[in-house]
């Protein structure tokens, strides 16, 4: 292809001349950024939308629970972005191992990063790195099928394990754990990883909040489907929704809390229906120490409250958990990009309005950034799209200087031959869609199962 003829995946020519834009990460944000990129008429664009993987979505296939099918379903609207005009898939190609920033700007007026936060935040407590402690990151990417992680990493051989942190993806990690495997049947978790959870011995699940009832960031919806559960009973003691006098006010400013305390008030009022297994939920502890030696054995956790400024302290008194698992779900962190600058303090690349800013907090032309590592892991799937089309609107504004400061590109393909990658396109992916969906069909389980490993990937693809 010459560097200036740009192909879309449907086949339709663009402008022979138009802004190029390389996007890394094809999650929602990588996505959203090529939508409102090649939605707009101020500037002829091409994207190119480059990923490690060979399958695109990002946290979507591989960070979305696989019981959540309607969330799940955003893929398709993503989809009509990767088959627009103009738009490319560029699949098997690691930033910073295959192509660095310096082999981009031979082929892109600017690069947008959009790798996300893939990695777990750390509770920083003795016994953390026990085997059997472990990131709800990891245990979300094993039952996701992705293709880093191994089928032998969780056993679920304890009756009672822990989960530490308040938010939607403990919530996910619970759900996962209490559910039956023929509640988990008709999702597409691979067949091998299904096979561990259909084995687990897991009776209890104690879900842990350092903070209160008020506090807590699960969201309502995903609350409503952990009370739903056929295979569990959620347990809370009616006196741990009492309200104490520094979360007060909270109750009548927040909406969102409010609703949250409806739910947990109806929780803590119903009868157990003596299910398979339990969830125990606890506001007010925090994880002090997790305990065994060759593998985790127990978690020790310290009651808290809260200072009259909001802080977390704990009471000093302590108790110790059975749990033969801990996941620790307290916050995904972005992880730094090879030549790219990077905040350590909140695990983000700096940026201004989506431009890179670089350690004197100069901007640095033709670097933007938009997603979770823009702005941290918060937000919704739907809070990336407004937050990439904010970094867009820069990068628009700046292309007059931008295509001023690019000498002749050269075509990416040139780029990359030599680079060691295994570069896939669109089509490619689409191989290993109807690989995965004759799977589903084949084990008689639904709509797909994944594809598990490289090697299956690949092996779809006759490489
Ligand atoms: P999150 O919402 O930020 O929740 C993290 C939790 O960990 C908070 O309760 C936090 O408590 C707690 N925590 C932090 N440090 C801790 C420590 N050292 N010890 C004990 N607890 C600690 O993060 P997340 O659950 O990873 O979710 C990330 C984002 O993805 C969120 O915006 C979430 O809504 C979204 N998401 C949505 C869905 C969905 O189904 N809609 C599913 C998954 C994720 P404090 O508040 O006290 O800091």
């Amino acid at each position: 292809m010459s560097p200036r003829t740009v192909m879309g995946q449907n086949g339709a020519m663009t402008s022979p001349d138009p802004l190029r834009v390389a996007v890394i990460g094809s999650g929602p944000a990588g996505i959203y950024a090529a939508d409102a990129l090649t939605r707009q008429s101020r500037e002829e664009v091409a994207v190119d939308i480059i990923d490690r993987l060979p399958t695109p979505y990002g946290l979507v296939r591989y960070g979305v629970a696989p019981d959540h099918l309607k969330i799940k379903g955003v893929a398709r609207s993503l989809r009509e972005v990767l088959e627009r005009p103009g738009v490319r898939f560029v699949g098997g190609v690691e930033f910073g191992r295959h192509v660095t920033r310096a082999d981009l700007a031979r082929s892109y007026h600017a690069v947008v990063y959009a790798t996300g936060a893939s990695v777990d935040r750390r509770m920083r407590i003795p016994g953390e790195d026990l085997p059997g402690s472990v990131a709800a990151t990891d245990f979300v990417n094993w039952y996701c099928g992705h293709p880093d992680a191994e089928v032998e990493s969780f056993l679920l051989d304890s009756e009672e394990v822990a989960v530490v942190g308040a938010g939607n993806v403990a919530l996910d990690v619970v759900r996962i754990l209490a559910k039956s495997a023929d509640e988990l049947l008709r999702t597409d978790i691979p067949q091998p990883m299904l096979d561990v959870l259909a084995a687990s011995k897991v009776r209890r699940i104690h879900l842990l909040a350092r903070r209160g009832p008020l506090q807590a960031k699960f969201t309502a919806p995903e609350l409503r489907d952990l009370g739903r559960l056929d295979n569990a009973d959620v347990v809370l003691r009616p006196e741990q929704i009492d309200i104490d006098p520094n979360s007060a006010a909270m109750r009548e400013a927040e909406r969102a809390a409010r609703t949250n305390l409806k739910i947990f008030t109806e929780w803590a009022q119903r009868p157990a229906r003596q299910c398979p297994r339990s969830i125990e939920l606890r506001f007010w502890v925090r994880p002090v120490e997790v305990l065994g030696d060759e593998r985790t054995t127990g978690l020790r956790v310290e009651e808290t409250e809260l200072d009259a400024e909001g802080r977390v302290r704990g009471t000093g008194a302590v108790e110790t958990l059975d749990a033969g698992m801990v996941f620790r779900s307290i916050g995904y962190a972005g992880t730094p990009l090879p030549g790219v600058p990077f905040d350590e303090a909140t695990r983000t690349v700096p940026n201004s309005e989506g431009r890179v800013l670089d350690a004197d907090g100069g901007v640095l032309r033709g670097d933007y950034a938009a997603g979770w590592i823009k702005r941290g892991a918060t937000g919704v799937i739907g809070t990336n799209k407004s937050d990439a089309a904010a970094t867009v609107r820069s990068l628009l504004d700046d292309a007059a200087e931008l295509r001023e400061a690019a000498g002749g590109l050269e075509p990416v393909e040139d780029v990359l031959a030599g680079s060691g990658a295994g570069v896939t396109d669109y089509g490619d992916w689409l191989s290993i869609d109807a690989a995965e969906a004759e799977l589903g069909a084949s084990l008689g389980r639904g709509e797909r199962v994944k594809l598990r490993s490289w090697e299956e990937m690949y092996g779809a693809l006759g490489r």
